[in-house]
This record gives structure tokens, sequence and C-alpha cells, in this order.
């Protein structure tokens, strides 16, 4: 499908003009929306008979569906975990004298909009109808899933007949019979218990089979002609899993009728006991409030969330409108507040990746809701790692390793593997690097010194053990080699001495031994905890140390690059520019086995190094591997634009940097990878993010510095970017003379802009 011209250009909004029914399913992941808690697809609410992938999703709530593979592997785990489709609570049916609304079955469908208010969070949808007997509706809906009020989320939905005076039926439901499009035996996955109606409430009680999940699914409608509440209660229809609250009212031509509906979920991953009276209180209190009090406090709070992590863009709307986007679907993704949830790679917006957590979040997300939610909510991240230590421990048990090595999944809800592809969740191990990486990333950023005594020395050392018992000695090499591994690069697996993980071993090897002596010397009682409960010996941070300085990198000494592998000399290496254009993306039309042998890089590898790793590399060296590297890299993963977008700005490659971001920032808007129907790629739009900051932003952390040497698009007049630690917010001023700071609270900080150091006091502006 070619690109969406009905998508406009907007600094604050997504807008869609014109109705598609083909673009159905790409739209409704589009405009998602979530508040951490829960999200949910741009379903609409009254039915539709046309193409549509309906999905209303709860953080954390998940079902652990029975592996399917055609091989099994000593190894795999038994379950794919799934956040689940659950109970839909946003439907209402519509019939207009008698006959059932249905935007696919329409005369014509004319002044349809979409759009996503991404300053106030919330989504409408408006649009005239002509129906079959010529009857013409103005029909509008207003959501948004509260920021304020976790469990809720409210709807307004209008409908004025225009021509003629009609007998509406409005029939609000919540209905438990849904089921996730890739459920792999077709197996049920709730169980729907209790049932429950009251004037214009009503709720089902369920719980997922398997995990036990308790949810409450609720509605609370209230009807109103123009803006006045008719009292008048509605009928009431329970079938199986499905309540209805059906009213009808005879509607004079430009009279509105309406319904606010309260919905949404109470849930056993925020309480420890759920019951109706609970949730009826919560929606009346809700309703009590109104609609237009609700979405004011929407208002505020997204206010808020903007005051800290707004980015602004001027003289390229475009790149304002994406990075805004980007920035409001990682908000809607991950609040920061709960150690027990994480980001999916496609959030709440569909069900590929299962809404796992994968090293996404620690190696593209986590700068994110570090720099614009403060340290706590890193901290959440980092100890929703530490919390599933004994099931990394567990895991690396499983494939033979032992004395408390610890390998963290590939996939995750609970901290057990879910992958099952033996290249990936045997090989590629890099994900723990990513893991021990955030951990010196968040110690760096922030003044919190107390992480690493009380849980980060823990992690370190289980990762650090399997890095030691991972590596083999080459007696040929007389070195440390990592054999059989698949790097960040997909397109190839089974690999010796991928220089990414060995790179990336050796580095956690280090820093751990580094961090143990910190621990050591300054907290005393922690480390005689840790010793006693790891059982830390002197030998194996000798043993560290060894491998640490004898591990095997492999280098062309030709090309004076850092090879990507043993074997990837053995290639052809023809760059991208050969392929023809209609075998583009090569993972839609070449066979495995041809992009296995390819010199093609599905995403940065050696580069993820780089990115990672700036300060041990000198300029010459990124230039060199860069030219290297980026002509044979397809980009095929959403998470591949953003590091070479950062990395070309490094380099002065202005042009690149910018199609680049481009590409990581509007990959979903623009639907480069054709898929975006199956959800949004939340966790790249964390990469974009780290375009702007470290990429154009220029942005380094070093020995806990922050330093500065902006890289402007030339087409762009000026760009600010926030920084937020703990309350007091840096912005970043960047415009084509200087680069300026502003700071809140009343702390100076200390920083280096383009090689100067300078000083920046709170509330004044600094050249
Ligand atoms: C990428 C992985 C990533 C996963 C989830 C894959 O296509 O290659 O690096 O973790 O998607 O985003």
């Amino acid at each position: 499908m070619k690109k969406n011209k009905n998508l406009k250009l907007h600094p604050w909004k997504i807008i869609e003009e014109g109705f598609h029914p083909a673009r159905v399913t790409s739209s409704e992941s589009l405009f998602s929306i979530g508040n951490g808690y829960m999200g949910q697809r741009a379903n609409f609410e009254e039915s539709f008979s046309g193409e549509t992938f309906r999905g209303s999703y709860i953080a954390g709530v998940f079902y652990p569906d029975r592996t399917r593979v055609g091989w099994w592997k000593i190894g795999y785990p038994d379950f794919f975990a799934k956040v689940l489709n659950s109970p839909n609570w946003i439907g209402i049916d519509i019939q207009i004298d008698n006959q059932d609304f249905d935007l696919n079955r329409c005369l014509k469908i004319e002044k349809f909009k979409r759009v996503l208010n991404l300053k106030e969070g919330f989504y409408l949808r408006s649009f005239e109808a002509v129906l079959r007997d010529k009857t013409r509706v103005f029909i509008e809906s207003k959501r948004f899933l509260s920021m304020a009020r976790k469990d809720i989320g409210m709807i307004k939905y209008k409908i004025k007949p225009l021509n003629k005076k009609c007998l509406i039926k409005l029939n609000s439901f919540i209905d438990g019979d849904v089921s996730n499009q890739d459920s792999n035996w077709d197996e049920q996955f709730w169980k729907h218990e209790e049932k429950e109606t009251k004037g214009n409430f009503a709720a089902l009680k369920s719980e997922t089979l398997k995990t036990y999940y308790k949810v409450c699914t609720f509605m609370h409608n209230q009807f109103f002609l123009n803006d006045k509440i008719l009292k008048e209660t509605p009928k009431i229809k329970i079938k199986k899993n499905k309540i209805s609250h059906t009213f009808s009212y005879s509607v004079d031509p430009n009279k509105t009728l309406s319904i606010v509906k309260c919905g949404g979920y109470v849930s056993s991953v925020r309480y420890s006991s759920i019951n109706f009276n609970k949730t009826y209180k919560l929606s009346k209190e809700a309703l009590d409030l109104g609609f237009d009090f609700l979405l004011n406090e929407q208002k505020n709070q997204w206010e808020k969330i903007w005051e800290n992590s707004d980015v602004t863009i001027n003289g390229d709307i475009k790149a304002q409108q994406a990075i805004r986007y980007n920035i409001f679907q990682l908000n809607q993704t991950y609040t920061g507040e709960d150690e027990k949830l994480n980001i999916g790679p496609k959030g709440f917006t569909g069900e590929k990746y299962g809404g796992g957590t994968y090293w996404d979040t620690e190696a593209f997300c986590f700068p994110f809701y570090l720099a614009t939610k403060g340290s706590l909510a890193a901290r959440n991240l980092l100890r929703y790692r530490y919390n599933h230590l004994d099931k990394a421990i567990e895991n690396a048990k499983k494939l033979g390793f032992s004395n408390g090595a610890a390998l963290y999944p590939m996939v995750t809800m609970n901290g057990e593997e879910c992958h099952n592809e033996w290249e990936i969740t045997f090989e590629e191990i890099h994900r723990n690097g990513a893991i021990a990486y955030a951990i010196f990333y968040y110690e760096n950023f922030t003044n919190d010194k107390s992480y690493i005594p009380k849980y980060g020395l823990e992690v370190l050392i289980g990762i650090s053990r399997f890095w030691q018992q991972r590596v083999s000695f080459s007696k040929e090499k007389n070195m440390y080699v990592i054999l059989g591994v698949t790097g960040p690069n997909e397109y190839e697996n089974n690999v010796n001495n991928n220089w990414y993980t060995n790179y990336i071993a050796k580095w956690c090897l280090n820093y751990s031994i580094m961090q143990v002596q910190n621990v050591r010397e300054n907290y005393i009682t922690d480390f005689q905890r840790i010793k006693k409960k790891t059982g830390l010996s002197e030998i194996e941070i000798y043993r560290w140390n060894e491998i640490y300085e004898n591990i095997f990198l492999p280098y062309d000494s030709k090309n004076k690059v850092f090879l990507q592998q043993d074997g990837f000399l053995d290639k052809e290496l023809r760059s991208v520019d050969e392929i023809p254009i209609n075998e583009r993306p090569i993972n839609q039309n070449w066979s495995w086995d041809k992009i296995l042998r390819s010199p093609y890089i599905k995403q940065a590898d050696v580069l993820q190094g780089f990115y990672f790793f700036e300060d041990d590399f000198t300029l010459e060296e990124l230039k060199r591997n860069f030219e290297f590297y980026e002509p044979l890299s397809v980009h095929e993963s959403s998470l591949s634009a953003c590091l070479h977008s950062i990395l070309a700005s490094k380099l002065d490659k202005k042009d690149k940097a910018y199609q680049f971001f481009l590409n990581a920032s509007r990959l979903d808007l623009d639907d480069y990878n054709k898929e975006v129907m199956e959800g949004l790629h939340i966790t790249s739009m964390g990469g974009a993010w780290m375009s702007i900051s470290k990429g154009f932003g220029g942005m380094k952390i070093k020995n806990k510095v922050f330093s500065f040497n902006p890289k402007l698009p030339s087409k762009w007049s000026s760009l600010s970017f926030k920084l937020n630690f703990d309350g007091s917010i840096l912005t970043v001023k960047i415009n084509k003379k200087e680069t300026a700071f502003e700071l809140t609270g009343d702390k100076s900080i200390n920083l280096i802009c383009s090689g100067k150091k300078i000083n920046v006091q709170p509330k004044k502006n600094i050249k």
C-alpha cells in the first residue's frame, strides 16, 4: 500500500481525512491510545463488517501460550507469554430507524476525520454518513484513557440526524468474547465468572486461565439529548459473556443524542482485591464529575508530561509532528511508576512480540524514560530486571550454566524466557550486555549511588558469571572466543566471535570488577550481604579479569575495521544499492537461506558497539567502520535508523543523519515497512528521541559530566529538548548561531558545550 496521503501535518496532532476501508487496520494502530496501565487500538465503537483488528490490552495481564515449534530443542521454553486481548468495553452499536449502522455499508461517508490530539491526550473521530435509505447523520466520538485515573477511560459518542427525524437505538455493551489473533492453539485465555448490572452500570468479572489475573471490565453509561441528561433507564440484555444496555430515542433533525460512557478495567495487577462495589464507585465518581471535567484533568496531566519532555523543532513540521508523536506513544506505553511493568516493542497497539520485554528496553528506551521522567522511573526499569534475576539464573541453568550465571531472556513477561528459535533464544546473548549497560548509564546519569550496592551488583555478578562460562579458550588463537552466537544483526546466525558480543562481554566483565571494588570499599555491609548471597569469590574475579584481558576481537587490518564476525570477509560484500528495488525489503522477498549467506545487515551490529562505547574509539575509527558497514545495511529492523542517525550526526554526515531520523521517527506515520497495521514500533520511538538528544544535540555523559556538541540539520532553524534531573528541567536550545540552556530548580549545573566548560544557573539563559 502507498503512503497514507490522508495524514495531515500538524505540530500537535495526527490528522487523517477521508475514509478508506482498506486503511482501517493501519489507522487503528496509528491512533492507538493508552495510559501505561491499559491501551487500545483505535477500533470503532460501533460494529464494522470490514477488515478490523480489535485490541484492548491491560498492562501485565498475560497468558502463557503453549509453545508451538516444528522441531523441539532441549532448552526451549514451555510457553510464549502473550499480553491478552481483553474484554471490549468501548462497544456502542447503533440502529437508525431499524437499520444497523456499519461504516462499511453506508451509501456515502463524508468529512471523515480522525484526530489524535497529542497535546491534550485524546482521540476524536467524526464523519457524516448517508445510509441506504438516504438518512444523513453526523457522528462524533471523543475518547481517552485517563492518565489521572488509571482504571478508566471515557467516551463521548454523539449522533445527530441531519435530514429527518430518526428513531435511534444506542446499544452500549461490554463483551468478554475476545481472543488473540496470534493464539498458538486456539485456546481460551479467559474464564468469565460473574456479571453485575445496576442502573446504568454493568460489569463482568473474569480471570485469565493459568495466570489467574482477575479483571473486572465495566461500563457506566449516561444518555443525553443535546446537553440534557435523559433519566430513562436502559433495557438490559445479558448474553453469555456480553452485557448490553439499550436505549432508544426519537431524535429530531439537528438534535444530538449522545452517550457518555465510562469504562475500563479494575485488575489484580493494581489491586489486591477487586469487587463490583469498588468498580461501581470508581465509575460513578467519574460520571458525576463529568466528561468535560475528566478531559480537563487529562489535559493537565499531559501538560505536565510535555513540560518535562517536549521537543521543539522549528522549520520542519514533518519532524516536529513525528517526534511529538513518538514521545506521546512512549508515554502512553509506560509511565515509570510501576516496577512490575515494562515496554513491549509494540506497546498496547498490537499482538506481535507478545507485549513482552526485549533488550529494546535497556538499549533504546531507557535513556528516554531516564531523561524525561527522572531517576525513579529509570530505577523501576532496572528493578524490573533485578526482580527477574532468579529467573535469569534459572534460565541459564536450563541451558547448562551453573554457579549463579544469569542469562536474561530475549523475550519475557515474568522473567522466564519465552522466545523459541534456537538461533535467537540460545545465541542472541548480547542482550545480557545491554542490561548491564543500563546500570552503568543510570549510575553515570543520576546522583543515585545506592542502586549498585543495593541491587545492581548482584545483576552484574550474574551476568559476568554467564560470560565467564560462555567463552571458550581457543588454543589456536591463545585467546578467549565466543562461539555460536547471533549478534544484533539477526540476518546472520550461529557465527563465531561476533565483535559486538565479544566487546560487550569484555566491557561487562571489567565494569563488574570495578563495581565489586567500589562496593567492597564503600559499602561494606552491602558487600558482605552480596558475598554471602552469591558466594562471590576472588578466583572468579581473577578469571573475569583474565578473560577481559584476553578476549578475541576480530579485526580486518586491510580495511582497518572491526569484523562483524570471524567469517564476515568470506561473504560477497556488495552494497545494498545492488539489490533491485523490487526485492526490498529482503525479508519479504528473499528466502531465509539467501539472507543468511548475504552480507546484508538488518540493524546496527558493530555500529551498536560504537554507539554504546563511543569514548573507546576515535572519530577516524568510527568513520571507517560506519563507511564499511552502513552501505551493507538494509535497516529492516525498526531499531536501525535511530542509531545510524546518531552516528551520522557525530560524523557530520548531516543529510544522512536527518534522513535516518525521519525514517526512525516517521516509521509508523509513513509506514515505511508496510506493516503498521500490526501495531506501532514503540521501542524504536525511544531511539528517535535519542537521535534528537544524542545525535543532533550531541549529548554525552562522561564521568558524570554532560556535554553537548550540537549538529543541527540544515533544514531546521532551531531545536530544543529537555532533560529532567529529578524535577530540575534543563532545556537545551539550539539554533543556527548558538546553544543556550535554561534550568529550573535551585541548583546550578556544570556542563560542556562545544568543548567549552560552562556553569548553568537556574532560570538564566547562558550562551
Ligand atoms: C530486532 C531485535 C528486537 C526485536 C523487537 C527484532 O526485529 O532484530 O533486535 O529486539 O525486533 O523489537
